[in-house]
């Protein structure tokens, strides 16, 4: 049986193929989830609900915080010859009463509200008596008190969950730190989110991965390829963040050290040094990066393989957010295998858990020895399709290579 909501992108949108994230997001939504989602400008997050409110049939409610945001897209709808409306202050009431008739009639797959006026008691009433499949908060980060876009009238949308507790819901926004994230998912879901989809693509940070022979000059070369710049550096040990922080300072370049090893107060200097000054880099255990919004970090580079490719992608997401190019490198060594599988075989943990471990450990060598296009490795692992990005080493290497990979991996496996 063909995917509905392939068909619906196909039938109804006339896109071939859904863009990063956006299947993700559907897929949860469609299984009753809440989403939060947050993808950059232009990355599409408009289809992650107008698809599933089409599959799905019913009424879905899109909040939504200005009124020629809303005419736009429900002008946009209609071309496509999809059932969308809006009721706002900017109609006459002949036209607002006309649009409630349709969607009190069922025929109106998606209707466009600001949140002041969903928020009355009349409008709620009368949507509680519909079929209502979904509903959508664009803007999403207008609910965070935190932000300094924040509306009153989001406010009122946390009652949402608990008038519509059948109802999934999906949140949308470009612009989220983790604080405010956190609090959208408090106020929106009372803290329940099933799905953080985090715009997956990032085709401004290029990717790259070098065979390690000798960190500390690998290390060094690469940060003076990168002068000035405010840049992460991942290792696997407290010990060896020191060590090359110092190397590095030796040789003139600012660098910092951070693990959970340091006191409270030393840990909080370093991060804001890094935070607060341009050109400073931070080397650092995986406990530096909580909550780490800074925009202007051009690379991220992995002295070390890191866990898994979830943690490899979380980490690299640091750099390049202002959206500027930016540079993912990780130095990897037969070492760094045996390293993992000692840590992982080392756990206190059931059989289970460590063949997974295990498992996932696999998955990110496969990234490491592909010659394909790192990027739609990376993507396909998260369940999306992409072309070749141009901007990794495979897709920049010209001359065609043999695939060792298979073979490495099954002799790296044993
Ligand atoms: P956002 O709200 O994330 O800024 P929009 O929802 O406004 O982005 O979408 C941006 C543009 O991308 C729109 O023109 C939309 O039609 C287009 N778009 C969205 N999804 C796809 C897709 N899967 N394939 C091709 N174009 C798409
Ligand atoms: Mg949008
Ligand atoms: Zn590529």
């Amino acid at each position: 049986a063909e995917d509905p909501k392939r068909r619906v992108l196909k039938d109804v949108f006339g896109f071939d193929d859904f863009r990063p994230g956006q299947a993700s997001v559907m897929e949860t939504l469609l299984a009753g989830g809440h989403v939060l989602a947050v993808m950059p400008t232009g990355a599409g997050k408009s289809l992650c609900y107008q698809v599933p409110a089409l599959v799905l049939g019913g009424l879905t409610i899109v909040v939504s915080p200005l009124v020629a945001l809303m005419q736009d897209q429900v002008a946009a709808l209609r071309l496509a010859g999809v059932a969308a409306d809006t009721i706002n202050s900017s109609l006459d009431r002949e036209a607002n009463v006309a649009a409630w008739r349709r969607v009190a009639a069922g025929q109106t797959r998606l209707l466009y509200l600001a949140p002041e006026r969903l928020m009355t008691e009349r409008m709620l009433e009368a949507l509680a008596r519909l079929d209502i499949s979904l509903i959508a908060i664009d803007e999403a980060h207008c609910i965070s008190q935190w932000g300094p876009a924040f509306r009153r009238e989001y406010e009122e949308l946390s009652r949402l969950s608990g008038i519509f507790p059948e109802v999934p819901i999906i949140a949308l926004t470009a612009t989220a730190d983790e604080a405010t994230r956190t609090d959208i998912a408090a106020r929106l879901f009372a803290g329940r989110v099933e799905s953080l989809v985090l715009g997956f693509d990032r085709p401004n940070i290029k990717l790259g991965i070098e065979a390690k022979q000798n960190s500390k000059r690998q290390l060094l070369d690469f940060v003076q390829r990168h002068p000035g710049r405010s840049g992460i550096v991942y290792c696997l040990s407290r010990k060896k963040t020191e060590e090359m922080a110092a190397f590095l300072e030796q040789n003139g370049v600012t660098a910092l050290a951070y693990h959970a090893g340091m006191s409270k107060d030393a840990r909080e200097a370093n991060q804001n040094a890094f935070m607060t000054l341009s050109g400073v880099v931070m080397v650092a255990t995986i406990a530096f990066g909580m909550g780490i919004d800074k925009p202007d970090v051009a690379y991220v580079f992995h002295t070390d393989m890191p866990g898994s490719l979830e943690a490899y992608y979380q980490e690299i997401g640091r750099a390049g957010r202002d959206g500027r190019k930016a540079e993912a490198h990780m130095l990897y060594g037969l070492g760094d295998i045996r390293m993992r599988r000692l840590f992982i075989d080392d756990e206190d943990a059931s059989a289970e858990h460590k063949r997974r471990a295990h498992r996932r450990l696999d998955t990110l060598i496969g990234y490491c020895e592909t010659a394909q296009c790192r990027r739609q490795v990376l993507l396909g692992y998260f369940g999306e399709e992409a072309p070749p990005c141009g901007n990794c080493d495979n897709c920049l290497d010209q001359v065609p290579r043999a695939d060792g990979g298979a073979e490495a991996r099954i002799i790296l496996a044993a």
